[in-house]
């Protein structure tokens, strides 16, 4: 119930963001929003009409009559092959026209780039992302920052990035985002997505950073597929893999003194769902690409990230 209220909730949210227009949401937030309501317009235009007199120009301009001219009562039909000449041109004419004007729209647009086509906002020859995925307590946290230490990356948490949205005086997220968090479900993707890339735009103008991290993002399809058009496309994703028993034994523990919502059996328990049937669809997705690299993160934070680095060389070269 609680689950189902939260998407209910987020839907309207949304719902009355979309129809608020731009002053309703934050500047920030909403400069994110636009390009997507625009690639989704569809341009309509009408370029011919017909009007009432355009119709009666096409009445004949007098009604034949074959009463004149009969002998004997008898009618005489006029010569048909000169009738039938009469009305065959203009259709030659016409479909020759529509034809022609048909080749030349269709050559046009082979030329034209598609309409609908984004460009990301970073390339990825300047800045380079890897996804961090993982269920939740796989370690993704641990293994950032250790990262972040020998390879300069900057590590962006989405969790965390919400979790301080959701903090901030004025949020008109903030309640969408808590109850999404506390019952382990993915909060809409336009406002997280929106939270990375402003992440990601303020570390390159502050410290000319273009290494990032991106923790426990993307969730589910649609936040992939969406990120990479409109964001930056990921150069790999970092997988780590954990049994269920072995990250809930971890989630429990973190519990004691995290101070999270969601460090509770309840909410560990939406959260393993949710990452079984809308998080693991991703990294299936990437795998079909090849795009992942996969480490089993059960053993002790030195070992997995021993692993870790093993791992990322092989796929990225010494210097990653
Ligand atoms: N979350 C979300 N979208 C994201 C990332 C996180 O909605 O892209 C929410 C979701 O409710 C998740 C919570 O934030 O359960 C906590 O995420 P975090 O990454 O902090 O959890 P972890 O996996 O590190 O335990
Ligand atoms: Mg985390």
């Amino acid at each position: 119930m609680a689950a189902t209220a939260c998407g209910r909730q987020a839907w309207r949210q949304l719902m009355r963001n979309s129809c608020r227009g731009p002053a309703a949401t934050p500047s920030k937030l909403l400069r994110q929003q636009q390009p997507y309501r625009l690639a989704f317009q569809r341009q309509t235009s009408s370029t011919t009409r017909t009007t009432p007199s355009s119709l009666l120009r096409q009445q004949p301009l007098a009604q034949r009559s074959y009463s004149s001219g009969s002998q004997g009562g008898q009618q005489t039909p006029p010569p048909r092959s000169s009738n039938s000449q009469i009305k065959f041109w203009p259709f030659v004419v016409l479909i020759a026209l529509g034809s022609g004007g048909y080749m030349l729209l269709i050559n046009r647009r082979k030329t034209m780039p598609p309409t609908t086509q984004t460009t990301p906002a970073f390339s990825p020859s300047e800045v380079t992302v890897l996804f961090v995925l993982g269920g939740p307590g796989a370690g993704k946290g641990t293994q950032c920052a250790r990262l972040v230490r020998d390879y300069q990356f900057t590590h962006l948490s989405a969790g965390d990035l919400l979790r301080e949205e959701q903090d901030r005086p004025g949020s008109q997220y903030g309640q969408l985002i808590k109850d999404c968090i506390k019952n382990g479900e993915i909060v809409p993707m336009e406002v997280t997505i929106a939270l990375l890339e402003n992440a990601m735009r303020d570390t390159i103008t502050r410290t000319g950073n273009k290494k990032f991290l991106i923790d426990g993002f993307p969730r589910k399809m649609d936040q992939a597929l969406k990120f990479e058009e409109v964001v930056c496309p990921a150069k790999l994703v970092l997988f780590y893999d954990c049994p269920e028993a072995e990250m809930e034994k971890r989630l429990l523990e973190r519990g004691k003194t995290s101070g999270r919502a969601d460090d509770n059996a309840e909410s560990i328990r939406k959260r393993f769902r949710t990452f079984v049937e809308t998080s693991m669809p991703v990294v299936h997705h990437y795998e079909a690409e090849n795009r992942v690299v996969k480490v089993i993160s059960t053993p002790p934070p030195d070992q997995v990230y021993a692993d870790t680095q093993v791992q990322l060389k092989k796929a990225l070269g010494d210097k990653f």
